[in-house]
């Protein structure tokens, strides 16, 4: 689909249903929107971009990665009517040229072609049972597995979050949602932690060409690295991450507190990647002291001008792979919070594996964007769909969460640390770069074109100083290693961002 024609109307689920049911749906919903209050929100608008055929996807019986979740989201967000209050999108697949504005081309060649039909033919060493398959070849494995419509999935869940990043620079939505995105681990050219494309990557390339800083921060239970690395290099982005941190048990075994940047100081990303390392069973109260601790003096200190919010779920007790102990209400806190500061804002999904409890989270997350979150009655309406799916529990979005088999091993002594150790590394960031906006190329293509340009340039220059320092102990310059890091797939500094 060309450029421009970005978004339709979304339509919900109502076209499978007869005139009579829609009529008798739609006034079942409209009760619960007058009961529930639910209103646009005044002063700002938010936006949900999602297109359904993501959900239909499967990884596999076994695999916990379970896009259904967001059929359950949906339903939820549709069922209390919280889809009146904001501007709903069908977004689009993206296209192969936005793909590769972060990821290597033969990599997308390959997802692109690559099918659980041919890939005994045109691969056998990935065969699914064969030696190898969990083997390094764009990271494809039993974590990333090859399924049908993987090509469909990854664009299609990647356009949305390029779609909602959009109407942010456009001014159309202030708040604008993206639960099938939130995809962390990819890297440039490697699948991994069940993440194919980096949605993420492209939708903060989208603001950047409008906002000259933009804050991630990842409440993820994993480390938020796919998307630390592509902006390893550069200060206009500001990487945190909170997560469960074991260099050697849990994956992806990276973030540790003093992981702040690249080492070298005339890099202008060192200090621009913070990390808040926890370990097992963190609660509501201990999350959000230290999530307001940390992200309150980031925003004072680095003044974005647009955030990215990461909200996976899999950080909510009771998870499949998770390990914390944190409530819905703990989890939604954070996306309070970042709110609070009116500052334009992306909120994705990500990780999250107990599909109940992650459609919980999300729906209320969502409530939360819209202002509708204090006065919804948190008992599922009657006619929500699966509603016999939430039985465990009970048909409640609060089920008790925190009361789980994993002791809280943070004391408040640790967790201090971590906020003293987040604070001195603010100090060394010498305030918001400022960024002048002419010096922004229109479109990416041409930014891109200006960096080959630039890096031509420092290659001469290199080549002119390492003549004259012949000898002087292999120092690299400053601009030599950033071109190493544009030339390298998978590592750190994969995306330079002047
Ligand atoms: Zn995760």
């Amino acid at each position: 689909m060309a450029r421009g024609t970005t978004v339709t109307e979304y339509l919900p689920r109502s076209s499978k249903l007869s005139a009579s049911d829609t009529f008798s749906l739609s006034s079942k919903i409209q009760r619960e929107i007058e009961r529930n209050g639910i209103s646009r929100p005044k002063g700002y608008t938010v936006s949900w971009h999602a297109n359904p055929e993501v959900e239909k996807h499967h990884f596999g019986m076994a695999h916990p990665m379970k896009p259904w979740r967001l059929t359950l989201t949906k339903e939820i967000v549709m069922a209390y009517g919280m889809h009146t209050a904001m501007d709903t999108h069908l977004s689009r697949a993206a296209t192969v040229e936005e793909l590769v504005e972060f990821h290597k081309e033969d990599y997308i060649d390959f997802l692109s072609s690559v099918t659980p039909q041919n890939l005994g033919t045109n691969y056998p060493w990935l065969k699914p049972g064969a030696v190898g398959y969990s083997g390094p070849f764009f990271g494809v494995g039993e974590d990333c597995p090859i399924f049908d419509g993987l090509f469909e999935y990854c664009s299609l869940y990647a356009g949305a979050s390029i779609d909602a990043a959009r109407k942010l620079t456009s001014h159309q939505s202030d708040i604008a949602i993206n639960w099938s995105g939130g995809l962390h681990h990819a890297k440039k050219a490697e699948a991994s932690g069940f993440c194919y494309i980096n949605d993420i990557v492209l939708a903060i390339l989208q603001l950047l060409r409008h906002h000259p800083r933009v804050l991630y921060i990842d409440i993820d239970v994993h480390h938020g690295d796919g998307v630390e690395q592509a902006f390893w290099s550069t200060d206009r982005v500001l990487t945190l991450s909170f997560h469960k941190y074991d260099k050697e048990t849990f994956f992806p075994g990276t973030g540790p507190l003093d992981d702040t940047g690249p080492t070298h100081p005339d890099n202008p990303g060192a200090h621009h990647s913070l990390n808040v390392p926890l370990n097992d069973g963190i609660d509501d109260v201990s999350y959000q002291w230290l999530f307001e601790s940390v992200v309150g003096p980031c925003i004072d200190t680095y003044r974005p001008t647009a955030i990215v919010l990461q909200c996976g779920a899999d950080s909510l007790g009771h998870d499949r792979l998770g390990c914390f102990n944190l409530n819905i209400q703990g989890h939604g806190s954070c996306v309070s919070y970042v709110k609070s500061f009116k500052i334009p804002l992306l909120v994705v999904g990500g990780g999250g594996y107990t599909p109940r409890n992650v459609a919980r989270a999300w729906a209320h997350e969502t409530s939360i964007c819209i202002g509708a979150d204090k006065g919804l009655d948190p008992t599922l309406p009657l006619h929500t769909p699966f509603r016999h799916h939430f039985a465990e529990e009970g048909p409640t979005l609060f089920p008790p969460l925190h009361a789980t088999r994993f002791e809280n091993k943070n004391p408040r002594a640790y967790l201090e640390s971590v906020v003293t150790a987040i604070r001195e590394q603010l100090r060394y960031m010498h305030g918001a770069p400022s960024v002048q906006m002419s010096h922004i190329p229109p479109d990416i293509q041409g930014w891109r074109e200006e960096i080959d340009k630039e890096l031509e340039e420092e290659a001469k220059r290199e080549e002119e100083t390492k003549e004259e320092k012949d000898g002087a102990g292999g120092l690299l310059a400053r601009t030599g290693r950033r071109r190493d890091y544009e030339r390298s797939a998978g590592t750190r500094g994969e995306l330079s961002v002047l």
